[in-house]
């Protein structure tokens, strides 16, 4: 197995067993729906979408850099940049790429169509952290790809963002009781299992808030933070209101989502 696949998949494996153990003994909600049937489909799903990816394009984007740096593209493999500006500058710029794709999956309909599988789910957990639809996973893997090929980041800094980016989605999904003065320290510079269960909300004027997965900075800069949910965390509903139907919660009825 080539060693970054070994990597991501070693790490996502790691914070998902940490996380999966740490929401079990320390929850902050009681879940509504049996864990098994959803870990299953969300794990499933997750699995499919990585493959699927895979198979849609002819290389991942860390490849795409180092072939990027070995021929001179994108813009920092051709204004001289020190090192460190130039991983800074990539995983800055990566992260704000995922959070603008995200606000994208909100606000366009057919965009909107496919994420609202993310939305389905009636519990939040670790394992909510990696359910994507197929279509959205590929669609963001051709914007990353994209931006890699005009950008030229550094190879490892898109690999530490690809790492990053997936425990960060597991750690904030997580149903995870964390003292709330921690959760407020922790949140200046990182996105919290609180913050992010806002955008999980019924109440859509709450789920098109929080949209990062790394980072608060963007959702500070561009208006879109919003604290804690009007219901408090204990009496807000997860999910969407649409499917609620325990159906939903089957593999294949999840990936038939976006053309309900
Ligand atoms: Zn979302």
């Amino acid at each position: 197995m080539n060693p970054e696949l070994l990597l991501r998949l070693g790490s996502f494996l790691a914070v998902l067993v940490v996380m999966g153990v740490a929401e079990t003994l320390l929850p902050r909600r009681p879940l509504s729906s049996g864990k098994a049937r959803r870990w299953f489909a969300n794990l499933s799903v997750s699995f499919l979408s990585a493959g699927l990816a895979r198979l849609a394009a002819p290389l991942v984007p860390a490849a795409l850099a180092a072939y990027c740096a070995a021929n001179h593209i994108g813009l920092l493999n051709l204004v001289p940049t020190p090192p460190a500006i130039a991983w800074l500058v990539s995983l800055a710029a990566l992260d704000l790429l995922i959070y603008g794709q995200h606000v994208a999956f909100h606000h366009y309909r057919p965009l909107w169509r496919v994420h609202r599988m993310h939305h389905a789910d009636l519990d939040i957990d670790a394992s909510t952290g990696v359910r994507f639809h197929p279509i959205e996973i590929v669609l963001s893997l051709f914007l990353k790809l994209a931006a890699v090929f005009l950008l030229g980041p550094p190879p490892g800094a898109v690999i530490l963002f690809e790492v990053l980016l997936n425990g960060c989605a597991l750690f904030n999904h997580a149903n995870l009781r964390l003292p709330l003065d921690a959760d407020r320290k922790l949140r200046l510079f990182l996105v919290t299992p609180d913050m992010h269960r806002v955008h999980h909300s019924t109440d859509m004027r709450e789920a098109n808030r929080n949209f990062g997965f790394t980072v608060p900075f963007w959702d500070r800069l561009f208006g879109t933070y919003k604290d804690q949910p009007d219901l408090g965390h204990d009496r807000m509903r997860i999910g969407l209101n649409i499917f609620r139907d325990p159906q939903y919660g089957g593999l294949l009825n999840m990936l038939t989502i976006p053309f309900r």
